[in-house]
C-alpha cells in the first residue's frame, strides 16, 4: 500500500441486488420465461448497479464495493471469473449468459449446480465441482466492467470476489474426481488465476480488492489453516497489485487471524457482531487496517452507536488502523426502512435495514476520527430505552409461564410404551403411506389469500373457499388411497409467516424481501417482544378436514427453531430463551389439536441443521436449546398422540444424534434424490423410532414410477423394519402441479402396496 492508496475509512462487505423493489427479479424471470430479450436484462442489472454505487455514495461511504451486483449468486460469479465452469455446461455450447444460467438453473441436457445454504444464513449458493481436471483460467470480464462501470460515474469502488481457499472449501468432488480428492488440493493453480486478476486489477487502477474468506469462521484443519497462509503471502509477493483487504464474516475467525495478521494482505475484515478479538496480542494486527464489522449485517436492529463507538475505541490500540463496517454484507437485509410506511413508528424507531446500517456505519467512523456524534447517536440511545422499556417486548405472563417449567414438561413417557399405544389407536398397515403437508398451491388459492388480505374478499367467502379446497385435497387422498391425511395448507403463504401473523410478539414487512436464491426472495417476519399464542391458528382448518375422513389426518405445525431461523430474530435475550417461548406457543396449538381430536400432529423443524453453529465447540448449547425447545413444544401431548416431525435436508449425519434426541416418533427426511443413500447410516446410528425417508423428489417435475419408488423402498426395507418404516415424498407438494403430484402419489401408493404384501 503506498501513501496515495485511500484509506478505507467507512465501508460494507457488500449490499442487496435484487432491486428495492424486486426489479431483478422480475427482469430474470420475464427473461427466462422468454417474455424480454437480452437488452432487457442488462439494462435492468446497469439500474440496479448503478443505483446501488450512487445511493451508497450518497450515504456517505468512504469506499464503495463493487463486483457485489449478481444476477444470480456471488460463489456462481466466482467460478465464472476462474474460469471453473464444469465441461457438462461449457459442451452446451451456450454464450457466456446462457452458460451462466445453465449452471443455476441446469437446461434439459444439463443438470444444475447444487445449491446448499450460504453458511448459516438462509441464502443458498451454487456449489461449484471442482475436480484434479478442471482448468482454471483468468475471466476478469465482470469485476473488470462493473469497476470501470462506476467509475464512468465518477465512483472509485473495490472489487469484492470470493477468495480463493474459501472458494474451494465451499466446492464438493466433480463427478469424476478419484476418490478422497479435496478440491483445496487444487489451491496453487487457483491461486494463480487470482494472482492474473489482481494484476489486471491494478492495470485498471484498482486500489483496493476485496478477496472473502468465510470459509475461515468455522473449524479449518492445520493444512487448511496453512494453505490460507500460503494463498496471501503470494498474493501478497504480487509486484503489482492493489492492497487487498481480506474479509470474514459469521463469526471469529479463531486460529485463522493471526494467520492473515501475520501475511502481507493490508487490511482485514471481522464480524465484531458474532465475535470479538481474541484478548491476547495477534502478531502483525498492528501492521493492518482493521475493517471492524461492527453494525450487524444479517439483523434489522438500530445499533447501539454508543457501545460500537466503545468496541471501535478498543481496537485502535491493537490495530495499524481501524475501519468501520458491517459485520457481513448487506444481501441478508432489506433494502429501507423507510419504505416501510404502515409499521409501527414506535418500532420501526427500533429497526434499520440496509440503508439505515449504512448511515450507523458513517456515523460511527465519523465518530471514530473524533468529529462530533451526530444526532444519530442521541436517537439510538433513545431508541434502545424505548425498545428495553415497552410494554409489548416484555410479557410477565410469558415470563412467568416459562420460569414455572420443570423437566418433566418437555418429557414424554418412553417411545417403546407411546408407540404402542398409537399402533392401537391409529391402527395403520405397515410401511403407511403419507405427505409432507402441503399440497400445489394452485392461482386460486393464491389469489384468494391475496384478496381476503386486501378486504376485497370477506373472511366467510375465503373461508369457503378454503373448505372447498381442503375438500378436494381430502378426496384426492383418499382416492389414490393414502393412510395419513392432511388438509394441504391451502390457508398458508409460507410455512413461517403464516404463524408468525398469528403470534404476539411479531410484525411482518410489506417491502422486506431478502434474497433467498437467484430471484427467489423472502420477506421474514421481524420476531420482537415476547411471544405467546392469542388464539388457536390452525385448529379450524384441521377440524374440519377431519370432519371429512375417517382416516386419520395429520395436524400441521411448524416447530419453534424453524420459526427463529427465517424470522429476524430479537437479540436483546438469549436465543435459546425466544426458542421456548416460541415453543410454549407452538406447544399450546399441539395440545388444543389433540383437543378437538386430532391423532397426528407434525411439527417441521427443516431449519433445524441450518442453525447449527459453524465451530464444532458451539454446536453442544445449541442442541442443547433447539432440541429442548422441540421436545417442550410436542411434550404436552399424550401418549397415544403420534408426534411427527420432518426435517427437509438430507445431511443426517452430524446431527442424527439430536434428532433422536428430538423424541418424536416419526421423522421425515429428504432421501429420494440419494437415492437413500443416508437410511443405512440413520439405521446404524441406532435410531429405533419411527421414520420416513423421502420417496418422491419434489424438486423435479418429473414423476417417479411405482416400480422406482419399489425399489426405494426396499433397499430402506434392507435396514429398517416394516413396522418403522414410513412412505412419503422428500417434501411438501407445493410447488408442484397436480399433474405431477397426481401420478406421482398413485406410484408411491401403489409401491407401497406391492412391498406390504408379503
Ligand atoms: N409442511 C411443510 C410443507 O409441506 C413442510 C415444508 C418444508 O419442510 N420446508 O410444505
Ligand atoms: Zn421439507
Amino acid at each position: 500500500m503506498t501513501s496515495s492508496t485511500p484509506s478505507i475509512g467507512a465501508t460494507v462487505p457488500g449490499y442487496p441486488r435484487i432491486g428495492p423493489g424486486r426489479e431483478l427479479k422480475r427482469a430474470l424471470e420475464s427473461y427466462w420465461s422468454g417474455a424480454s430479450g437480452r437488452d432487457e436484462l442488462d439494462a435492468a442489472a446497469r439500474a440496479e448497479r448503478q443505483r446501488t454505487w450512487r445511493r451508497l455514495t450518497e450515504l456517505g461511504l468512504d469506499s464503495v464495493p463493487s463486483n457485489t451486483f449478481s444476477l444470480y449468486d456471488q460463489v456462481l460469479d466466482a467460478v465464472v471469473a476462474a474460469g471453473a465452469v464444469p465441461p457438462r455446461f461449457s459442451a452446451l455450447g451456450l454464450d457466456g449468459l446462457g452458460t451462466y444460467f445453465a449452471m443455476a438453473r441446469g437446461t434439459s441436457g444439463a443438470a444444475p449446480l447444487e445449491m446448499t445454504k450460504w453458511f448459516d444464513t438462509n441464502y443458498h449458493y451454487l456449489v461449484p465441482e471442482i475436480g484434479p481436471a478442471t482448468r482454471f483460467h483468468l475471466d476478469p470480464t465482470k469485476p473488470v466492467s462493473e469497476y470501470r462501470e462506476a467509475l464512468a460515474l465518477g465512483i472509485e469502488t473495490r472489487p469484492v470476489l470470493l477468495g480463493p481457499a474459501s472458494l474451494l472449501l465451499l466446492s464438493k468432488p466433480a463427478d469424476g474426481a478419484p476418490h478422497g480428492f479435496a478440491p483445496i488440493e487444487r489451491l496453487d493453480d487457483l491461486v494463480a488465476v487470482y494472482a492474473l486478476l489482481l494484476t489486471t486489477l491494478a492495470a485498471e487502477g484498482v486500489a483496493w480488492v476485496q478477496l472473502d474468506e468465510p470459509a475461515y469462521v468455522a473449524d479449518r484443519t492445520p493444512a487448511e489453516l496453512e494453505a490460507l497462509g500460503r494463498v496471501y503471502a503470494r498474493l501478497g509477493a504480487l509486484p503489482e497489485r492493489p492492497s487487498i483487504l481480506v474479509t470474514s464474516y459469521f463469526g471469529p475467525l479463531g486460529d485463522a487471524l493471526p494467520v492473515l495478521a501475520s501475511s502481507p494482505v493490508e487490511a482485514i475484515g471481522l464480524d465484531l457482531v458474532a465475535g470479538s478479538l481474541p484478548p491476547g496480542g495477534v502478531p502483525g494486527l498492528d501492521t493492518k487496517t482493521v475493517v471492524a464489522g461492527v453494525v450487524d449485517g444479517r439483523n434489522v436492529w438500530r445499533t447501539d452507536l454508543d457501545a460500537a463507538l466503545a468496541t471501535l475505541r478498543a481496537l485502535e490500540p491493537r490495530a495499524g488502523a481501524v475501519a468501520v463496517g458491517t459485520s457481513c454484507s448487506l444481501l441478508h437485509v432489506p433494502y429501507d426502512l423507510d419504505a416501510e410506511t404502515s409499521l409501527d413508528p414506535r418500532l420501526r424507531s427500533w429497526l434499520a435495514f440496509a440503508d439505515q446500517k449504512v448511515a450507523e456505519v458513517v456515523a460511527l467512523a465519523a465518530a471514530l476520527r473524533g468529529g462530533e456524534p451526530t444526532p444519530s447517536f442521541a436517537e439510538a440511545r433513545t431508541a434502545l430505552t424505548g425498545r428495553a422499556s415497552a410494554p409489548d417486548v416484555i410479557d410477565d405472563g410469558v415470563r412467568s409461564r416459562l420460569a414455572g417449567l420443570t423437566a418433566a414438561d418437555a418429557r414424554r413417557t418412553p417411545f417403546a410404551e407411546r408407540a404402542e399405544a398409537q399402533r392401537v389407536r391409529l391402527g395403520l398397515p405397515p410401511l403407511p403411506t403419507t405427505t409432507i403437508g402441503s399440497f400445489p398451491q394452485t392461482g386460486d388459492i393464491r389469489r384468494a389469500r391475496a384478496a381476503v388480505r386486501t378486504g376485497r374478499l370477506d373472511r366467510a367467502e375465503y373461508t369457503a373457499r378454503m373448505r372447498s379446497e381442503i375438500e378436494r385435497v381430502i378426496r384426492l387422498q383418499e382416492k389414490l388411497g393414502l393412510d395419513v391425511l392432511v388438509h394441504g395448507e391451502p390457508e398458508r403463504n409460507d410455512m413461517v409467516q403464516y404463524f408468525a401473523e398469528h403470534l404476539n410478539g411479531f410484525v411482518t414487512t410489506e417491502h422486506g424481501w431478502v434474497q433467498s436464491y437467484g430471484s427467489r426472495c423472502v420477506r421474514p417476519p421481524i420476531l420482537y417482544g415476547d411471544v405467546s399464542r392469542p388464539a388457536p391458528i390452525t385448529v379450524e382448518w384441521a377440524t374440519y378436514a377431519q370432519s371429512l375422513t375417517e382416516r386419520p389426518v395429520k395436524g400441521m405445525l411448524t416447530g419453534p427453531v424453524t420459526i427463529l431461523a427465517w424470522s429476524f430474530v430479537r437479540d436483546d435475550q438469549p436465543l435459546g430463551d425466544t426458542a421456548r417461548q416460541v415453543a410454549l406457543a407452538i406447544r399450546d396449538e399441539t395440545v388444543d389439536l389433540e383437543a378437538a381430536g386430532i391423532a397426528i400432529v407434525q411439527v417441521d423443524e427443516p431449519a433445524l441443521r441450518e442453525l447449527l453453529p459453524l465451530r464444532s465447540v458451539d454446536r453442544p448449547a445449541y442442541l442443547d436449546w433447539s432440541v429442548g425447545a422441540f421436545r417442550l413444544a410436542t411434550a404436552g401431548v399424550a401418549d397415544t398422540t403420534q408426534v411427527h416431525t420432518h426435517l427437509c435436508y438430507s445431511e443426517f449425519g452430524d446431527v442424527v444424534a439430536a434428532i433422536d434426541g428430538l423424541d418424536a416418533d416419526v421423522t421425515s427426511i429428504e432421501a429420494a434424490r440419494s437415492r437413500m443413500e443416508i437410511v443405512p447410516d440413520v439405521a446404524a446410528s441406532g435410531f429405533a423410532r419411527g421414520i420416513g425417508p423421502g420417496v418422491y423428489d419434489i424438486h423435479s417435475p418429473r414423476v417417479p414410477s411405482a416400480d422406482e419408488v419399489e425399489a426405494l423402498l426396499r433397499r430402506a426395507l434392507a435396514v429398517i423394519p416394516g413396522e418403522r418404516l414410513w412412505v412419503n415424498p422428500d417434501c411438501g407438494l407445493k410447488t408442484r402441479t397436480y399433474e405431477q403430484v397426481e401420478p406421482a402419489l398413485a406410484a408411491l401408493v401403489e409401491a407401497a402396496w406391492r412391498v406390504r404384501r408379503p
